[in-house]
Order: C-alpha cells, then structure tokens, then sequence
C-alpha cells in the first residue's frame, strides 16, 4: 500500500488553505514523521523547494498517475517550527478540528509588509539622565518617567518591546523623556541579543526550606527527562497555599533552564499579566523576556514570533497563545494559576494549554511545572495517582505574614433579624474597624452565576434538577431548566421546603453595592473594578495602582479583583454572596466556587498585620463554603472527589460535547438523535450518551441548539465515537445545513 503525505511549503498562515500531496518513494517511508522537513518538486517548473509534513495516510486524494514523489526527508528531530506542526496534529487529533484550523492555531499569520524595522531606546546622556530621574523622583505622578530611566541608565538600550510591553511606558511618556537629552531612538534592520541582567535594586530572596526543597525535587526528576522523557517525573505540580512564594520558586527554576542554554515560556491568565507581575520577572532577567498578550495586533505577534526564533529572547511570558512559542531549546514550561478556565480555548480546536503543554514538553524533552493555591481537580488526582509529580508548600513566605481568620456569616440568619441589605452585621462592623485604623479592604462580588440560579431567601433552599444534581436555571416566563438533561419545570410560588414566598432568582451587581457603601460609609473613599470599569486598556493598572498607592480604601470588584494581587496594606476582605457561583449549573461549580474564596481570602494580611476575612453566604453547611473558610483544600478536594467518581464527572471519566446548531427546531434535535443512533448501532454501547437535550442557550442568532454528551473512561474511545460521527457527517449530506461542535471535557455549559 502506498503512503501519501500532506505538505505545507509555505508557514504564511493566508496561504495554509493550500496543502499539497506527495507519494512517499518506499525507501523513505520509515523517516516519515509528522513535523519533519521534506524537499519536494514544486510547481510546474518542478523547482525542489523546502516544506514540513503536516499529515500522514495512504489515501491518494487525487489521481495517483499526477502526483509526485518526495525527494528527500531530513532526518532530525523537527526543530521549532516542525515541533509546532506536530502539536497541531495532536491538538487536531484531541480536540477535533480540521488540521488548517490547528496550524492557524500554532502559526501566527504573516504580517504584509515584510520588512521589520526594530526600534530601539538609546541613552544619549548620562549625566541628563540621571538628573531627570533624581527630578521624577520627586513627584508621585511621575513613577512610568521613573521606570524608564531606571531601566535605561542600567542596559544602556532598550528594545521597544521592553519599553511598551513591560515597562508599560504610554507613548506620552516616551515623548516627555525623548524630548530630554537624555534619551534617544534608533531604528536599525537588526535585533540585538538582548541581555540577562538584573534590576539595579535586586536583591536575591534567600529561599525557606520548603522551596529550596521543591526546586531540588523537581530539578532532579526533570533532568532525567532529557533523554527518556516520562510523564511522572517530566510534569510537577506544585501545590502551594497563597502567598507561599511560588513566583519564587518558578525563578530559581527558570534561572538554571537558562544557565543550561535553554529556554523557558510561563503562561499566566492574562488578567495577571499586570505591571507587577512582569516587573518581578523583568528586575530579575532583564530584557531576555518577551511578552505576549491580547492586545498585540497580528504584525507585533508576528514581530515577536520572530524574536523567539531567532533565540533574541529566551523566556516568553504569555496567556494561553504563549504555548506556541517557536523556542528551538525549550527547556521549561510553567502554567502559574493552572486551574483557571482562561487555559482552555472558546473556539474551536478548543484545546486545553494544561495537557497541550505536556504534549509539547514530550516534544522536545522540557519539564513542565503547574502552580497553583487551589489546583483543579483534575490536576490534583493526576498527581495523587502518580502521573505527575506533586511538591507542597505549606507556610506563608513572608516574615510574620500568617494566613487571615476566616468567618462564615450566614445570610439566612441575617433575613431572620431582619437585616435585608447586603452588608451583615459582622461586615459592617469589621469595616469599621478596618477603616478607623486607616487600612484598606476589598469587596468581592461574584457576578458570573447572576444568569440565576433560584433559591429560597428564608431556607437557603435552592431549586434543582432531580435527575442530574445540579440547580436549575431561570429563564424568562417563570421556567425554571436543567443544562445537563433539558428538564423543565415552573417557578414555584413558595418555597417546596419551608413555604416562605420569598423565592426567587438571586442576584446583586457591583454598581449597587457601590452605591449601598457610598451611602452606609460617605467618608470612604471607594473604587470600583468590573468589566464596565475598565474597558479602556489601561484602565484596570490604574484602578489597581492607584488602590496599590493608598488613593482609596474600599475596592469593590468582580472576580478580577482577586487574581494574585499583592496589596500589603488590605486586612480585610468581604465575600458578599459566595453562593452567586456555587448553583451555576454545570458539575465544575463547586470547585469553582471553592478557588474563588480560596484566592479572595488570600488577598487578606499579605503585609505584617493580620487579615480577616467574612464569607457572606446562605449556604453556610455546604463543603465548598467550610472547607474554604478552613483552608483547607484536602478536605474539599476528598468530598468533590466522591461526587465526581459517583457521577462519572471528569476526572473519574472522560467527557465529550457535541453541540449542533441549526435554523430548524425538529431538524437539529433529529440530527442529534440520528448520530446517537448510529453510534449505538454500530459498537458504541458502551460509551455512556446523555441527550439530545436543548443546551443552556438554547437558540442564539436564530439558530436552535442541541447538545449530547458522551463518557467513558478512555479517551481513545471518545476519539473513535467523534471521528465516527464526523466520518458520517462527510459521507452523507443530509445535515449539511447543520453546524456541529466537538468539545471534549468541555468546562463550561453551552
Ligand atoms: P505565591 O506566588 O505563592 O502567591 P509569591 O512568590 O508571590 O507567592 O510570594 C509572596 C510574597 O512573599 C512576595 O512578596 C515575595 O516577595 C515573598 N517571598 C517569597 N519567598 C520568600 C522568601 N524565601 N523569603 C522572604 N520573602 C519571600
Ligand atoms: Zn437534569
Ligand atoms: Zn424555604
């Protein structure tokens, strides 16, 4: 049997829809690898030009008597580039996708204009500079003016990524200080290697026992991944409670992938990616760092695609896109926060980073190293059973910092004293208190369940789904729906528990919580942080430096507000309604709910004072409140366990999507049904189905949703079932009208 080849000779991602295919002459066949680069005849002219092998198989997809041979394949292990490729035959593989949509996904696109011009910052004169800082000092306002000139008069150049990306220097400040002779531009065609160098005021952390012993532990497995790379010594999950010094950690580790000439990319959410953040990494390795985020347009990707492969810079610090750095020496890859859902992608190849990252690292024999205060479940059992290796670090890092006195306030008892604010009585008073001594606190409201679930204000009685454990949603005209199996029911009148009439949808915004404390304490000073407050691009540093700065003492915010945010002066930190995420209808919400408080009680005492922390809920005996308020991740991680391996839940088995999407109501829901009965005919008894019911959503721009979910412990046979469905949706074309989404352990309801 013959074997064919798909070929990209060309990585511009506008000229990917082009893959062309080639017969392997037999006495190549066994250098065949997905990645691999391949001298082909090219064109009419028959012009032998370069291009990697993107697939593999031995159906000719057009006349064999035309096609022609490949003439030669490089032997190597495939470099950056073929290392890309490759992963994007993996993530096409599990997640589903057609291998254009993977490539693009590991690709950048091209940028137009082909000439780069670097631009760099040069100091002109020493001495002016030095005057100007000394003059910046002075005033507050100036600290952007002190960064740069801090930074400037130590390297001497800058490139301009440096300066915008981590600096964050706005282009007024630039001007301001270009206009000075103190600093210059310069344009050139070529990048400089850019030095390690630390920050003038660096001072090395002396590591605590329990990091020295972490960065020992995993140093030493993973050095023998290099050759025999094996899952169990190659991947590290380090489990340390908030503030442990983590960050730390990471930097020791990434100090001796350098020293060994290798290179290091860091994913944090991009809601971390702030100014403090990156200057931690900047003042310790200088401008040998890169950053990627969402706010670069396609030509600076590009720009900075270029500038990894080129090795101008060694350590990549990025989101989830960061992943697909095209680093020839990747030596480490470490996911800060790995249990947030920003790791896994909306769109289709809707890939997890977690487990692509691990895929890669096997690539190219890295060690990966996941942190986090509060793994996800998944992580945590991975490591329990010995897939991965698992480092703890159980004490505060910080001298006399301790971690804050946690207090459970039950929301029912306050209705009963009739108390119908949103303040209790305890958070009012610690707020006081906090604000007599002059310290600062932070208000957390939790908006991402406000899509409602209902509940009773007098029992805490909350409505669910008897088939399924979930709560149940409301929906307009008084419905009341389950995600998971399509069941619906009416809004009752009263409470099926107690009686009481007051039930209903629950739900609270930040703008009126701001407008209850301007009005309780019209002394404070309040910020607000929320997804209308900063909408503009810098918004959300500012509001933070400025709270950083002492210019208020209450931040009121969502979720944003509590992302490993390091303000020494808060001791006090109110949860308003923790139950706002714990009834959000998908099997994922009580470990959400759980990582929430975890890290909003972690914001509390990071300085010398002791924190406090309230928890106001209506749930008080639930195991994701008290295991919270203990801090005590064991406990819960022991109860969500058994209610994932009772409902066959992820990790205790594999789950897969299938959402469809058509114009026609009775169509799409037949579609559906019509793939289940196929897949059950043929030898797919033994995957569990679930459906077709109506999704979440269940019509959005016109167009009815369906959803089928499917378990089994093996992924491999969720790859079967989807490429079964896929194969006869290509066959047949009575669904053509039809949209179908594969999403395999999907996080969050559709
Ligand atoms: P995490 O990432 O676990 O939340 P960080 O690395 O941000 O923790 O550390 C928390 C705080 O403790 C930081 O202010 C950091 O500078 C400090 N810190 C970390 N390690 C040490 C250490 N060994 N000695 C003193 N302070 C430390
Ligand atoms: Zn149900
Ligand atoms: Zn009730």
């Amino acid at each position: 049997m013959s074997l064919y080849i798909d070929v990209i000779v060309d990585i511009s991602v506008s000229r990917l829809d082009r893959i062309f295919q080639y017969r392997v002459p037999e006495k190549l066949e066994p250098e065949i690898i997905v990645g691999r680069q391949v001298q082909v005849p090219f064109g009419k002219g028959n012009r032998q030009v370069q291009g990697f092998i993107v697939g593999v198989g031995h159906e000719a997809s057009y006349d064999e008597k035309k096609m022609k041979d490949v003439l030669a394949v490089d032997d190597d292990a495939p470099a950056a580039q073929g290392q890309l490729i490759a992963l994007a035959e993996w993530i096409r593989l599990h997640y589903g996708s057609t291998m254009v949509q993977a490539l693009k996904t590991v690709l950048p696109v091209r940028r137009h204009v082909r000439e780069v011009r670097h631009v760099e910052y040069v100091l002109a004169d020493k001495a002016a500079a030095e005057e100007l800082l000394q003059k910046s000092r002075q005033n507050k306002r100036d600290k952007a003016r002190v960064r740069l000139l801090e930074a400037l008069l130590r390297e001497g150049r800058l490139p301009k990524e440096t300066v915008t990306e981590i600096l964050q220097i706005s282009p007024a400040t630039l001007k301001a200080v270009l206009k000075s002779s103190a600093m210059r531009e310069e344009s050139s065609q070529i990048y400089r290697n850019p030095v390690r160098q630390r920050l003038g005021g660096w001072k090395e952390t002396i590591l605590n026992d329990e990091q020295r012993r972490a960065v020992e532990e995993i140093w030493q497995q993973g050095m023998t991944c290099r050759m025999n790379w094996r899952q169990e010594k190659a991947v590290h999950l380090l489990h340390g409670i908030t503030g442990s010094g983590k960050t730390e950690v990471y930097m020791a580790l990434m100090e001796r992938v350098l020293d060994e000439g290798r290179q290091v990319i860091v994913l944090i959410p991009e809601i971390s990616l702030t100014l403090q953040t990156v200057s931690r990494f900047y003042e310790r390795f200088g401008s040998c760092i890169a950053i990627m985020n969402s706010r670069l347009s396609e030509g600076e990707r590009y720009d900075q695609y270029m500038r990894a492969m080129r090795g101008d810079a060694s350590i990549m610090i990025g989101p989830r896109s960061a992943l697909f750095t095209p680093f020839d020496r990747l030596g480490m890859i470490i996911i800060d926060e790995e249990h947030e859902a920003a790791y896994k992608s909306e769109t289709t190849p809707r890939y997890h980073a977690r487990e692509t990252a691990i895929a890669r690292a096997e690539m190219a024999g890295a060690m990966v190293v996941l942190g986090s205060a509060t793994p996800s479940v998944v992580s945590y059992t991975s490591a329990l059973e010995g897939q991965y290796s698992l480092h703890r670090l159980t004490h505060r890092a910080k001298e006399g910092s301790l971690l804050p006195e946690v207090q459970v306030v039950d929301l029912r008892e306050e209705f009963r004293m009739k108390n119908r604010g949103i303040l209790s009585r305890p958070l009012r008073e610690a707020m006081e208190v906090c604000l007599n001594r002059g310290e600062q606190m932070m208000l957390f409201i939790n908006r991402r369940g406000y899509a409602g679930f209902v509940s009773c204000r007098s029992c805490g009685y909350v409505m669910t789904c008897g088939h399924c454990d979930v709560s149940l949603t409301a929906h307009h005209y008084g419905i009341l729906k389950c995600h998971y199996c399509g069941y619906e029911t009416r809004m009752p009148e009263r409470c099926p528990s107690c009686g009481s009439p007051y039930i209903a949808g629950f739900g609270v915004g930040t703008q009126k919580v701001e407008a209850f404390v301007k009005t309780e304490f019209p002394q404070a000073r309040v910020l607000r942080m929320d997804r209308d407050t900063t909408s503009g691009k810098d918004d959300m540093s500012k509001i933070l430096q400025t709270f950083a700065d002492g210019g208020a003492d209450i931040l009121i915010g969502t979720q944003m507000i509590v992302k490993g945010h390091d303000f020494s002066n808060v001791t006090l930190v109110g949860v308003l309604a923790a139950d706002l995420s714990m009834f959000s209808g998908d099997y994922l919400s009580s470990e959400r709910t759980f990582q929430l408080l975890t890290q909003a009680a972690g914001r509390a005492g990071r300085g010398s004072r002791p924190g406090k922390v309230i928890i106001q809920t209506y749930q008080p005996e639930h195991y994701c409140i008290t295991t919270a308020a203990a801090q005590d991740y064991e406990g819960f991680y022991q109860q969500e366990i058994q209610f994932r391996r009772m409902m066959r839940y992820p990790p205790a088995a594999q789950m897969q999507m299938l959402l469809a999407e058509g114009a026609d109501d009775g169509r799409t829901e037949a579609a559906v049904r019509k793939l289940k009965e196929m897949a059950e005919a043929a030898d797919f008894k033994n995957v569990e189905m679930i459906g077709p019911s109506k999704a979440n959503v269940s019509r959005a721009k016109d167009m009815y949703r369906y959803v089928l979910y499917m378990k089994h412990e093996d992924e491999k046979e969720l790859i079967r079932i989807r490429d079964f469905m896929e194969g006869y949706l290509a066959w047949s074309d009575q669904f053509s009208d039809i949209y179908f989404t594969f999403d395999y352990n999907p996080i969050v309801s559709v």
